[in-house]
C-alpha cells in the first residue's frame, strides 16, 4: 500500500540553459502528455511541492536561489535533475561562472541526462522520483513512530 497520500506537486526551476529541456517540460503539461491527468501539478510555490525539478546548469548566480528553492520544501523531498546541463553542467560546463551540474549546490535523487530530454523520458523520471519519494515518506513515518 502506498504511504503517498497525494500525487506529487512539482516545483520547475531553470538555471543556466537554452530553454530546449525548459520546452520539453512544458510539452509533457500539454495535451499530448497532460501529466496533469494524473494529479501531477506545476506549483510555483516551494512550500507546496514535493519533487524539485531542475533545468540547466548551476552557476554563481543561480547557486543561492536553487538552494533557497530547496530549503523551503517541506520533507520528504525529491530532486531530479533533467538535460544534460542539471545533470553535469552539459555544454556550459567550461563557462567561466559555471559550477557544474545540479548536485553542486543540492542533493539530486534522479538523473535524467538528454539533450534536450524528451517528455517520455521526463514522465519516466518523474516515476522514479515518486519511488524515491514513498521510501522517504516510509522512512520519516517509521522514525514518526519511535519518537
Ligand atoms: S540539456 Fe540541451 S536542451 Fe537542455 S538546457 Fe541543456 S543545452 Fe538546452
Amino acid at each position: 500500500m502506498s504511504v503517498l497520500s497525494k500525487s506529487p506537486w512539482i516545483i520547475h526551476y531553470d538555471g543556466s540553459s537554452c530553454n530546449g529541456c525548459d520546452i520539453e517540460v512544458l510539452a509533457s503539461l500539454m495535451p499530448r502528455y497532460d501529466v496533469e491527468r494524473f494529479g501531477v501539478i506545476n506549483t510555483g510555490n516551494p512550500k507546496h511541492a514535493d519533487i524539485l525539478l531542475l533545468t540547466g546548469s548551476i552557476n554563481e548566480q543561480n547557486k543561492p536561489v536553487v538552494q533557497n528553492i530547496y530549503n523551503q520544501m517541506p520533507n520528504p523531498k525529491v530532486v531530479i535533475a533533467v538535460g544534460i546541463c542539471a545533470t553535469s553542467g552539459g555544454v556550459f560546463r567550461e563557462c567561466y561562472n559555471v559550477l557544474g551540474g545540479a548536485d553542486k549546490v543540492v542533493p539530486v535523487d534522479v538523473y535524467a541526462p538528454s539533450c534536450p530530454i524528451r517528455p517520455e523520458a521526463l514522465i519516466d523520471a518523474v516515476v522514479k522520483a515518486l519511488g524515491i519519494l514513498e521510501k522517504k515518506k516510509a522512512a520519516s513515518l517509521a522514525e514518526e513512530v519511535k519518537k
